[in-house]
């Protein structure tokens, strides 16, 4: 496929309510979509960094000028006919794996377009149905978040995730585990702590949860190993794995035994697939993580936690779970009559619909040859 014409928005789409984490509040989830043209056909492309560089060194307003500038020239003219090509082509260009993702996801929905075939089914997948968790960010208080938990166990869940940060913490889980003693439960921690507060981590051994995600630094491993060897509870690292190199290095550490994959954080679906055979490969298993993406962009993750070694409930959310109107159509439904709650790969992908697009639109850009 020859890549005549890249469209880049960069979009914030606006949240039912602000989403709370340990690095931050955001009211509107900020984006860039890439829309990739070949000939007649075109295929979109979502990455989602949010606002400010504080979940990765990333954001949306940079990722779509890194994307403008630079990577969408290198791909433009250019044939491309595998997900390794194109990421060859923007190797030169360090990081801006957000910005990456964009493209790398845009090439995917083309490709598919052009050969008819369902993403999940040109990614490799054999199944077409997952069971999707709960998450829970920081609610007000933990009486909300009691609340929420137990409508998530009542309708089925398989594993709920929770937000955990300094001020929600111990005395969060603690509350949680006295009303819940049963149900699978993992916490986040979005790298909010250092390997100084190991006694912590220790505590949360009594609680039987099935991970801790992402408890160290961002760009960190080999404290994470550290820790590893010193608490039983299973360490799952999120925002460390930017790229194949990352997880390659994180298993000869022994930095986790589960690792979340992201598309935007690691460059694209190309490099997801990759890290996911890696782990595969090393007996480390996966599941999917979201940035709260529109249709367009849940709908590649959803494709992608049909693989093989994705076994860990995915953070895959319907849309109206976060947004009273999703931007991109159709929305992302559970699935009707499910013995525990599931998502189905999309046969045709979602796309904006150009009036919320335009209501969301930040800036856009239109390159061709
Ligand atoms: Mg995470």
């Amino acid at each position: 496929m020859r890549i005549e014409r890249i469209d880049l928005y960069h979009v914030a789409m606006p949240l039912i309510e602000p989403w709370r984490t340990a690095y931050g509040e955001d009211a509107a989830i900020e984006a860039v979509l890439c829309r990739m043209s070949s000939g007649s056909l075109a295929g979109w492309g979502e990455s989602a960094p949010f606002a400010a560089p504080c979940y990765s060194p990333e954001w949306a307003g940079g990722a779509f000028a890194a994307g403008r500038d630079w990577l969408a020239p290198a791909l433009l003219g250019q044939t491309i006919t595998t997900g390794d090509q194109l990421q060859k082509r923007l190797a030169i260009y360090k990081g801006n794996q957000f910005s990456k993702a964009a493209f790398d996801t845009a090439w995917w929905s083309l490709y598919c377009r052009q050969r008819n075939e369902p993403l999940h089914v040109a990614l490799g997948a054999t199944r077409s149905q997952i069971p999707i968790g709960a998450d829970f960010g920081v609610t007000d208080s933990i009486d909300d978040l009691l609340s929420n938990i137990g409508g998530a166990v009542s309708r089925g869940f398989p594993r709920i995730k929770l937000k955990f940060r300094p001020g929600w913490d111990l005395p969060m889980i603690q509350a949680v585990r006295n009303a819940f003693p049963e149900p699978t439960i993992h916490i986040d921690c979005n790298s909010g702590y250092r390997l100084k507060d190991l006694d912590l981590f220790r505590q949360l051994d009594q609680f039987q949860l099935a991970m801790i995600e992402q408890p160290l630094a961002h760009d960190d491993l080999s404290d994470h190993a550290k820790l590893q060897q010193q608490i039983k509870t299973p360490v799952c690292l999120d925002e460390s794995i930017k790229h194949v190199q990352a997880a390659r290095q994180a298993i000869e550490l022994g930095s986790c035994r589960y690792i979340n994959i992201k598309p935007g954080r690691v460059g694209g679906l190309t490099n997801a697939v990759a890290i996911h055979d890696i782990c595969q490969q090393a007996g480390i298993p996966c599941w999917v993580g979201g940035m709260l993406e529109s249709a367009t962009g849940s709908a590649h993750c959803i494709a992608l936690a049909m693989l093989d070694n994705f076994t860990y409930p995915a953070d895959i959310f319907p849309s109206q779970r976060f947004y009273d109107e999703d931007m991109s159509d159709p929305p992302v439904e559970l699935d009707s009559n499910p013995e525990l709650p599931c998502v189905s790969a999309f046969t045709e992908l979602p796309e904006p619909v150009p009036e919320r697009l335009a209501r969301c639109q930040v800036q856009h850009v239109t390159l061709s040859i």
